[in-house]
């Protein structure tokens, strides 16, 4: 099994926005946890743009999103990595799979896949029923003979996998029953989330993966391709979302929570700060700039448990103004 990152080395984090809505008050609690994890202790922080899924990202929300980052008063170091420009990391990584037997060439359809199979409990995902597993033996077969485009998909074995996560604990998920072998390249060519994200956790030096505690599951298949790929594992830091009264999720839809929206209406950046620090349990002034909280910063203090943002919190925030 590959090495986590000694826990002396300086910690290094990613902010991974994806630009298919409007980011909120959500992503502002999940970026900030991610950067104050970093810079208090004197890490780097690197931005990357998490915009493969072209069906989804619009490319015109990238701006807004630098933007909300930096009225959040963020920064980070050096140029941001756009996956866009430049998916060779991603065609490599899916190269070394199939040479090395990891990975197999696929051609089944999204429709194919909801009619063979019922999407597991609490997961909208469709697990792949491993339909092409052992059929070919290179991409060019697969298209040749079914007369379609193949994408690729990664081989994953039966039975638990264990993943550390530093707020939660131990984990067991079981990635085969749960969604089948992972696809990593799509019929149409894009390269999907899992792989594109381990590539880049790795190119990118990440130690430490700070995000929604909705990846949790991600990283069992995450931990698997790492493997694969020789790559070591950062720490896995899954903060809990931030629902609404319903305990529904924040949605990028949502215009009320959204960060360009608020910041529109001249709210000060410092009361979201605030809010999003004293909702992890770090001291915090009512308002306050993201650095003022790095003194005291700690991530374990963060409960473990969802938060909810009520109607009486969003509207104090949304009447914080400047
Ligand atoms: N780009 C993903 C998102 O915006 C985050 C992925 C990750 O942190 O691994 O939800």
């Amino acid at each position: 099994m590959s090495e986590r990152a000694p826990p002396s080395s300086p910690v290094v984090t990613r902010l991974a926005p994806s630009p298919t809505g409007l980011l909120h008050l959500g992503h502002a609690r999940s970026f900030l946890l991610a950067w104050w994890h970093a810079r208090s202790s004197g890490g780097r922080v690197v931005l990357r743009i998490e915009d493969l899924d072209r069906e989804r990202c619009k490319p015109e929300l990238v701006d807004t999103c630098l933007r909300d980052l930096e009225w959040l008063g963020l920064d980070w170091d050096g140029p941001p990595v756009v996956q866009s420009r430049d998916t060779s990391p991603y065609e490599r990584a899916c190269a070394e799979l199939l040479a090395a037997g990891l990975a197999y060439s696929c051609v089944c359809t999204r429709a194919e896949i909801a009619a063979l199979s019922a999407p597991h409990a609490g997961d909208s995902e469709q697990r792949y029923p491993g339909t092409c597993r052992g059929k070919w033996t290179t991409l060019e077969a697969a298209r040749s003979s079914s007369g379609r485009a193949a994408g690729i998909r990664f081989e994953v074995a039966n039975g638990p996998q264990l993943v550390r996560d530093e707020l939660h604990g131990e984990r067991a998920f079981d990635v085969q029953r749960e969604v089948g072998d992972v696809l990593v390249q799509r019929r149409d060519g894009a390269f999907a989330y899992q792989l594109a994200v381990v590539v880049d956790d790795s190119r990118q030096g990440i130690t430490d993966v700070v995000r929604g505690s909705d990846l949790w599951s991600s990283a069992a298949r995450q931990l698997l391709l790492q493997r694969a790929l020789g790559f070591a594992h950062p720490r896995w830091w899954h903060v809990p979302l931030v629902v609404d009264e319903g305990g529904e999720r924040l949605a990028k839809r949502r215009g009320d929570v959204a960060l360009a929206e608020l910041r529109a209406q001249r709210v000060d950046a410092r009361a979201v700060v605030a809010w999003a620090a004293a909702s992890s349990g770090q001291p915090a002034e009512p308002r306050c700039t993201a650095r003022e909280v790095c003194a005291r910063f700690d991530l374990r203090a963060c409960p473990r448990t969802a938060l909810v943002l009520s109607a009486a919190t969003l509207a104090g925030l949304r009447a914080a103004t400047q």
